[in-house]
């Protein structure tokens, strides 16, 4: 009785069923520890800017189980792209804080502000047309479509007041 329970036992071990349960089993197991490693890998590209580091970093994750255990731990809390967009936002925002103040005392001026109230620095021109403020960028109005003549950079209202000699003689 014993003996074939026994005996039974030994012929499971040696069937060719178990072979393929165990074969499969390490299959398994070495798919589950390549996509570790891949996913290691795959994270740390978007997290860490140094190629160097992302590699040794993977070598990391092909350490069963800790590996990718101690890099969940200690990656980089933020994706690269994330910190970019948040860097992009950042400038932006500094932009627009500096394109608000006059650029000679930094007085505080409105986006439609001509001239600095403080130190009468020229801020912008107005439309010939409509009078409306134009950014020094801009090649026509965008409220009236009348072309923006060619003009200086922003200068103090003290020199344009003084009498302008034509640069160019045809
Ligand atoms: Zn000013
Ligand atoms: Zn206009």
């Amino acid at each position: 009785m014993i003996g074939s329970v026994f005996g039974s036992e030994h012929d499971f071990f040696h069937s060719q069923t178990w072979d393929w349960t165990w074969r499969g089993g390490v299959l398994l197991l070495l798919v589950f520890w390549l996509a570790m490693a891949y996913w290691v890998w795959k994270d740390a590209r978007r997290r860490i800017r140094s190629h160097v580091v992302v590699g040794l970093v993977t070598i990391l994750g092909f350490v069963p189980i800790a590996g990718p255990l101690v890099y969940m731990l200690f990656r980089p809390p933020e994706y690269l792209s994330d910190v970019a967009e948040r860097e992009l936002e950042m400038r932006a925002i500094e932009r627009r804080l500096i394109d608000r103040q006059c650029p000679v005392c930094h007085t505080d001026v409105e986006p439609d502000f001509l001239v600095c109230p403080v130190c009468a620095t020229k801020l912008r021109h107005s439309c010939a047309s409509c009078h409306k403020p134009l950014e020094p960028t801009w090649q026509v109005c965008p409220y009236c479509e009348t072309p923006v003549a060619p003009t200086e950079h922003p200068v103090s209202l003290r020199a344009q007041r003084a009498p302008r000699t034509s640069r160019k003689a045809r």
